[in-house]
């Protein structure tokens, strides 16, 4: 894949990769007395994970190491994503690395 602008506007840094939308259950059983807890761990559906759109015409919404977002073109060329997140998100995960 080509990314066109895969350093970051505000800080520099290279891009940590493509904001994504992805489901899951958060499982939950249910006690003898009938009340509910959440178990703890999420099945997440991965298989529907996809990358969400920016707002210009093939452009996706990518993230820095130090969270900041911008939108970028970016040319899957043999693995195009199935289809994208029409959506807008304001995502501000933990900076892991
Ligand atoms: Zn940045």
């Amino acid at each position: 894949m080509r990314i066109e602008k895969s350093t970051c506007p505000e800080c520099g840094e290279q891009l940590r990769g493509t904001i994504e939308i992805v489901h899951g259950v958060a499982l939950i059983g249910i006690n003898a007395d009938g009340t509910a807890e959440y178990e703890g761990d999420t099945d997440m559906w991965w298989d529907e994970q996809i990358p969400v759109a920016g707002e210009a015409t093939n452009t996706f919404r990518v993230i820095c190491h130090n969270s900041h977002e911008w939108e970028t073109r970016i040319d899957f060329e043999d693995e195009p994503p199935l289809k994208t997140a029409d959506v807008t998100v304001n995502i501000r995960p933990e900076v892991t690395s």
